[in-house]
């Protein structure tokens, strides 16, 4: 339902409850964030983003995180299938709005080949997905692309990779991202109200757009990885 993505000098976890409770007026039954900082820290609960807030200890720090309120479409509302979902070897982290329309056929030959799901949602097969092919890619964006030509469905997505802890890919395919350009910081958010406090200088992806988000700057892709070219645009909005 809700996504926000943050990476940059500061710590993420602040920032992406700040903008997970921006996003509350959508609607939602559980939320989640993760950190990358030396390996993933995730917490995610079922409930308000209040609750959240007080299950983030203190010490969850870390410059790159990101963050979603889940409107439950496959898989009860519960603090297991609160989003983010990670790769069996917690090294790839995905956040989802939409529907993945041929999960069961994606799960059931993922679990032939021996992956352990640990959730009952579509989503969790993008982290597998992903997983599977980050290893042998030589970035992040190629992976994420690679995972994604096997998916029919919606999405807007974020993911993160511990191995590269200095970058996040989003996508969409028929749920909205949009990226947010700060100093020296870069944002994503399904929304831009989870973006105005933070800047006004915004970037919508397109169907079928991927983007590569480093403190210092962002890369945007069409499905085929050729990069595109985008105007920021300046939003105009009562934070
Ligand atoms: N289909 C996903 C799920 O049920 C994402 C739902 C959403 O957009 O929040 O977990």
């Amino acid at each position: 339902c809700g996504i926000v993505a943050y990476v940059g000098p500061k710590d993420a976890a602040p920032i992406l409850l700040e903008g997970l409770a921006r996003l509350e007026y959508r609607g939602y039954d559980s939320a989640g964030v993760v950190v990358s900082n030396r390996g993933l820290k995730v917490r995610k609960v079922k409930g308000r983003v209040a609750d959240l807030a007080k299950a983030v200890p203190a010490r969850f720090k870390g410059g790159l995180g990101i963050g979603h309120t889940r409107w439950a479409t496959h898989g009860v509302p519960s603090d297991v299938n609160a989003h983010p979902h990670l790769s069996a070897d917690q090294r790839v982290a995905v956040v989802h709005n939409g529907i993945v329309e041929n999960a069961t056929e994606l799960r059931a030959k993922l679990e032939a080949d021996g992956v352990v799901f640990a959730s009952d949602t579509d989503t969790e097969v993008l982290a597998h997905l992903v997983a599977r092919t980050v290893e042998d890619t030589a970035s992040l964006e190629e992976a994420v692309r690679k995972a994604l030509k096997s998916v029919v469905g919606t999405y807007g997505i974020a993911v993160l990779d511990a191995e590269r802890p200095g970058e996040i890919v989003v996508a969409r395919n028929g749920s909205p991202i949009v990226i947010g350009i700060g100093e020296k910081e870069m944002f994503a958010a399904s929304d831009v109200a989870a973006l105005v406090r933070y800047t006004r200088q915004v970037v919508h992806l397109e169907d079928g757009e991927l983007a590569v988000l480093r403190a210092d700057g962002f890369h945007t892709f069409a499905s085929g990885g050729l990069e595109t070219a985008k105007e920021p645009l300046t939003v105009d909005v009562e934070a």
